[in-house]
């Protein structure tokens, strides 16, 4: 029997799909049907639809998290990944921020809540940091809600939950694993005219496929790659709100983020938006809601675009090298000796996690922080 591992996102672990695959999920009739009627709907809109359509989009309907699901991630391969980021929030909360009285750890897309429920247990005995400790989940999905209420029923006097940053303030870490791969891009394709948005419209045969806006509107404001060869993609994250909120949020009190994410560390050109369903790859316009989309993140742009909002970068690191500095090797050393009949599935585990086969190269770790605040550990 062929071992087909769990899909983690960019690990390019099955590249294999049939690209002329459509499945007729309600969404895409629904989308089929607009399209015909309105024209061409541009790729951050789509993206958008079949993430969080209200009816049919994939996170606005399901929990899609785990081996029953479609993908999995760090904190669901082991419980040490929780477990050191909350060790590294209460150290940065005493020697970053100086120990304040309160303080907030805020996660943003909180998935399955087992990061958080990983992180509260690991600093139990920590009475200070506990003291002065809130937290709060940003999740738009009802779905993830509540299955993040039922992991932390144990800690709920110190839980509240929001869509967004709006109503948060400072001090605060903020924690986003896997969260930013799913913001919507947007893509533009090179054409003899230059850049041209990228957009899904339908086929001869009236199925969804990948076109290109010709109108003088579907032009980019980027005069970046202008060498880019004809049929050349480059892509652009919406991230630019959800960073001006922290910035906001960081003139309430110091605020200091880790963002983790598959990514590249140099802005480039290329198509990375991909699906994901039950654990392997499928083209990105196969099965509409019922299906993961994300794409990578382009940590230079990111940290552009944090710097532009005011605040201030720690570059990213590997998250091996992240892993590696937090002690990660130690941990799981412990947790072998105390589980010796699950040490082999442990090492494993620790193993997918920080060696560069897996994720430990293309995962990779940012920090950002409000002016002011020293670097942060494990990242400079
Ligand atoms: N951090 C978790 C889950 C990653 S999946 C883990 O590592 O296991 C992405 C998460 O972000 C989901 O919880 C999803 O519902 C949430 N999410 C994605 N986009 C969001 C948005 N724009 N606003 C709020 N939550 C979002």
């Amino acid at each position: 029997m062929v071992h087909q591992p769990l899909a983690i996102h960019g690990n390019g672990y099955s590249l294999t799909y049939d690209p002329s695959l459509r499945r007729k999920t309600p969404l895409a009739l629904a989308l089929v049907a607009e399209i015909a009627r309105s024209g061409p709907i541009p790729v951050a809109e789509y993206m958008q639809r079949c993430l969080w359509d209200p009816s049919g989009g994939y996170y606005a309907t399901r929990n899609p998290l785990g081996r029953s699901g479609d993908f999995i991630t760090a904190p669901e391969i082991s419980q040490v990944f929780g477990e050191l980021i909350g060790l590294w929030s209460a150290v940065v909360w005493r020697d970053v921020m100086g120990a304040p009285g309160n303080v907030t750890l805020l996660e943003l897309g909180p998935g399955r809540g087992t990061l958080m429920r990983d992180a509260l247990r690991a600093t139990k005995s920590l009475a200070g940091f506990r003291q002065a400790l809130r937290c709060h989940l940003v999740e738009a999905s009802q779905p993830l809600i509540d299955v993040q209420r039922a992991t932390l029923t144990q800690s709920s006097e110190r839980l509240s939950w929001s869509s967004g940053l709006a109503r948060c303030s400072g001090p605060a870490i903020i924690v986003a694993n896997e969260f930013f791969d799913a913001l919507p891009i947007d893509q533009w394709t090179m054409t003899s005219e230059g850049w041209r948005a990228r957009a899904v419209g339908l086929d001869e045969t009236g199925t969804l496929s990948f076109t290109t806006l010709t109108g003088g509107e579907s032009v980019t404001s980027t005069d970046e790659f202008p060498d880019a060869p004809a049929g050349a993609i480059v892509e652009r994250s919406h991230t630019d709100e959800l960073l001006e909120n922290i910035a906001t949020l960081a003139t309430t009190g110091p605020v200091a983020a880790i963002i983790v994410d598959y990514g590249h560390t140099a802005s480039g050109v290329g198509d990375t938006l991909q699906a994901v369903r039950a654990h392997a790859h499928e083209h990105p316009l196969s099965s509409p809601g019922e299906a993961d989309l994300s794409a990578q993140v382009d940590f230079a742009r990111l940290a552009a675009t944090a710097r532009q909002a005011g605040l201030e970068v720690d570059e990213p690191v590997s998250q091996g090298e992240f892993l590696g500095r937090l002690g990660i090797v130690e941990r799981a050393r412990t947790l072998m000796s105390a589980n010796p009949a699950i040490a082999g599935e442990i090492e494993v585990a620790i193993a997918r996690l920080i060696s560069p086969e897996a994720m430990g190269s293309r995962f990779k770790v940012l920090g950002l922080r409000s002016a002011g605040l020293p670097a942060l550990p494990g990242l400079s």
